[in-house]
């Protein structure tokens, strides 16, 4: 019985792996070049992950993926999602893919397409126009690209915190803006306050930003300053457009947040349609998380499908 699974960070490869040991039959699709999600990118030590003390995000997406293309799942990358209908029991899917468009007919639905780093609109142009603006955590550019520079960072969470450390510590001069009070777990805060590279502004929002000649221009209520690097850390929003191809009558319920809403054993108010992971609201976003999520559903399709 095929179980369509979208996306492939640790909540869809979870799922998949579960669903392969219940005999179902997973086919993972990713829209992205590579498995492991969000999590690929990041290069500090992880948090969250029991028993594997310092590993990195990208050394623990390596461990997973290896494990994953270990096992017989169909997987197509580089592939979208244009449309889902009903079709008798199950669902149609239909694809965009590398070799073109092509349809599948499957029992059930996986949806673990995770989250991406909230924008502004005006910082998306911003972005678009500068290389010195960028949006979200863990590229290459803040690992390798930033130093001895002076850096903005706008957010107030605990991304925005941990990079102001990071960039600290290779000799760059971090001002931290917090559009109210800074949210950030208060190891990061006492850590931040502590240095004098790090200047935290709560309650402090940029008049305007302009792309300059290596750097950024802001204006604020007290005048005008440059930086070299400007860094938006906004948090996250889920990944639940994607529900916009649905067909209206199958299509699952939202919380006002965005998430997609779940019950027990990771079920949607669609039966047969099953969301984990990030796209969820979860209480902790996390690899174990995703992980027990996307067992979780793999369960609750085996026993819908044999009941
Ligand atoms: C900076 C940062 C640091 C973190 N640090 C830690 C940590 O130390 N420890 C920890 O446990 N967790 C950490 N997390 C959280 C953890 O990475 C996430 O909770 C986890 O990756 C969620 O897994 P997921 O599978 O739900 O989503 P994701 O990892 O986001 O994967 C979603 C997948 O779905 C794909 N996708 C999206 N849309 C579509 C579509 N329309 N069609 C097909 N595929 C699609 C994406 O390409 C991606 O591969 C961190 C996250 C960030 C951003």
């Amino acid at each position: 019985m095929k179980v369509a699974v979208i996306g492939a960070g640790p909540a869809g490869m979870s799922c998949a792996n579960a669903l392969l040991s219940f005999g179902l039959e997973p086919l993972v699709i990713e829209s992205a070049a590579q498995v492991g999600g969000i999590q690929r990118a990041n290069f500090r030590p992880n948090l969250w992950m029991l028993g594997i003390p310092g590993e990195t995000g990208c050394q623990i997406t390596e461990r997973l993926a290896r494990h994953y293309f270990d096992l017989p799942i169909a997987t197509l990358m580089n592939t979208r999602l244009l449309a889902v209908t009903k079709a008798g029991m199950g669902l149609n899917l239909r694809l965009a893919g590398p070799e073109g468009e092509s349809e599948q007919a499957v029992a059930a639905l996986v949806l673990a397409t995770g989250s991406r780093p909230r924008v502004t609109p005006e910082l998306a142009v911003l972005a678009r126009q500068s290389d010195r603006v960028i949006v979200g955590p863990l590229s290459e550019t803040i690992r390798d690209g930033i130093c001895a520079s002076r850096v903005l960072i706008l957010g107030g969470g605990d991304n925005a915190l941990d990079h102001a450390l990071y960039l600290a510590e290779r000799g760059n001069r971090v001002t931290v803006c917090a559009r109210r009070q800074f949210s950030a777990r208060w190891q990061f805060r006492a850590s931040c306050s502590g240095q004098a590279e790090i200047e935290l502004r709560a309650g402090c929002v940029p008049h305007s930003l302009s792309a300059i000649k290596d750097g950024i221009s802001v204006t604020w209520n007290g005048g005008a300053e440059t930086y070299d690097w400007l860094l938006a850390m906004y948090g996250y929003e889920p990944n639940s457009a994607i529900l916009e191809r649905f067909e209206p009558a199958i299509r699952p319920g939202l919380a006002d947040s965005g998430h997609i809403q779940v019950e027990r054993g990771q079920r949607t108010s669609v039966p047969g349609i099953y969301a984990a992971g990030d796209v969820t609201d979860c209480i902790q976003p996390s690899v174990p998380t995703a992980i027990a999520q996307g067992l979780a559903a793999a369960k609750a399709v085996e026993q819908d499908q044999t009941s």
